[in-house]
């Protein structure tokens, strides 16, 4: 006997059945005896006028009977009928608009076209979809393999950076043999790779408010997988300003977060953070690390939320927070409002293009070091003259096992405030971290307690051992 497979949302008024036996030789048969059989679903599937309401399809196999013979296209023994609700909102594309499968495809994704909320129509929509991925690292890594396996049509990707070995614990995306090459090369390969469907873009630049909304404006999602204050906020700005939904993630050490930011139906960034914290507060993960499955998780997070948007299906994170702690494995939420005062999405919205996100965040621009900037080569030459100075390292005690300068004071930049008594105020004091925001955050307090001469290496230990001694690793 042929059977009539049912939507999650339609199996409460068929007594929690998720299939039932279709009774009848034609689809309209079939569809009179279920409602006869479950008069409660009655109303959801047609409407007054008896005619099959128009957000749900019916497929007999994987073919819309709109485009067989409607209630009569006939059925037999072993055919299964699909009854698919298109949920609305949040769907970007009309099935009507999507393109269709090639044989092909239907064979690649057939494990998505017989869950009833993916079906021959979501998996056209995810075709006909357009992702924009920020970022070919640790949250892109996952993100974009699960989105071009998932058969989303067109993945564009902005990086500029290039694979570093400090990058393969945690960026799945690319391999040994990737380190040198540009990360858009090595990823826009692994993806071809997995799938020669997808059209991967690339777009080789630094995010920036210049570029920005030229950039985002084609796509229909964007996901953020960034590690920088100024480039979050900008993905979030931009977003608002062209009505995207934004979904977001962040890693640090065992802990994440996720959330969709969509202004339309909920809250943006910019309302959970009005602004970000002073630079070096909060460490990235450069500074700080992270487990590196850790951004498999939470990417794999955004790719969910991703594709859920994309065929309007399920609850999306709109409005909450997801807080993941991979210590104690545990998932908590927190309920997200709207800030009616958030200058950006709030009813008295105040800005209506990007700012200089660098200055928004308090980061001087890399270019234009301040005058108590000294560069790795400047103290190479300091020490060489054997000037009589102060090296000051603010790294945490176990950084310093895996990497130090020799000769240098090591107070953590958390234990600082209560060690001033440990420095001369009247010596010259040169300070590192690793790459630079924590010796900043130093040099800032040290000025502050009276302490006249002091430096910022640039660049940290990281440049030291980039430009000076390559015997010192790199971490
Ligand atoms: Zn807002």
């Amino acid at each position: 006997m042929p059977k009539i497979a049912l939507p999650t949302p339609l199996r409460p008024y068929a007594g929690g059945r998720d299939s039932v036996d279709a009774e009848g030789t034609t689809v309209g048969e079939a569809l009179a005896a279920l409602t006869a059989q479950h008069p409660p679903l009655q109303r959801h599937l047609f409407d007054e006028a008896g005619r099959l309401r128009s957000f749900v399809n019916v497929y007999r196999g994987d073919e819309d009977v709109r485009f067989l013979d409607g209630a009569a296209t006939p059925l037999a023994e072993d055919d299964t009928l699909w009854i698919v609700p298109s949920i609305a909102g949040g769907a970007p594309t009309t099935e009507e608009a999507a393109p269709p499968l090639t044989n092909d495809e239907i064979r690649r994704y057939s494990r998505h076209l017989i869950i009833p909320e993916v079906g021959l129509a979501g998996q056209r929509k995810l075709k006909a979809a357009s992702v924009l991925c920020v970022g070919a690292g640790g949250l892109g890594s996952p993100f974009s393999l699960y989105l071009a396996a998932a058969g989303v049509g067109t993945l564009g990707i902005v990086d500029f950076d290039v694979v570093d070995d400090s990058n393969l614990q945690r960026q799945i995306l690319h391999g040994t043999s990737d380190v040198g090459r540009k990360k858009l090369e090595s990823a826009a390969a692994r993806l071809w790779d997995i799938n020669p469907n997808v059209r991967v873009v690339p777009h080789d630049t630094r995010l920036s408010a210049v570029n920005a909304l030229d950039i985002l404006r084609d796509y229909d999602v964007v996901a953020d997988g960034t590690d920088n204050f100024p480039t979050r906020y900008l993905v979030n700005d931009a977003c608002v300003l062209l009505g995207k939904p934004n979904v977001y993630a962040s890693i640090y050490r065992f802990e994440g977060q996720a959330s969709v930011f969509f202004a339309e139906k909920g809250p943006c960034y910019r309302c959970l953070y009005r602004e970000p914290p002073p630079p070096g507060l909060v460490p990235s993960c450069a500074e700080g690390g992270v487990l590196g499955i850790l951004p498999g998780l939470l990417g794999v997070i955004q790719a969910t939320e991703t594709v859920k948007l994309l065929l309007g299906i399920g609850e999306p994170l709109i409005g909450r927070l997801l807080l993941v702690d991979a210590l104690g494995l545990r998932f908590r939420e927190l309920k997200l409002r709207k800030d009616p005062d958030c200058v950006l999405c709030g009813p008295n919205a105040t800005q209506r293009t990007l700012i200089d996100y660098d200055q928004f965040c308090g980061i001087p621009h890399p270019e234009a070091a301040g005058p108590s900037e000294m560069s790795v080569e400047e103290l190479k030459a300091k020490i060489d003259r054997g000037d009589n100075f102060v090296l000051l390292d603010v790294r945490e005690p176990h950084e310093v096992e895996i990497a130090a300068l020799p000769g240098s004071v090591r107070i953590p930049l958390r234990q600082l405030p209560e060690q001033l008594d440990r420095l001369d105020p009247a010596a010259e004091i040169v300070v590192h971290c690793k790459l630079g925001p924590r010796s900043t955050r130093a040099v800032k307090l040290l000025r502050e307690a009276g302490f006249p001469r002091v430096w910022n290496l640039s660049g940290g230990i990281d440049r030291w051992a980039e430009r000076i001694d390559p015997g010192v690793p790199r971490y």
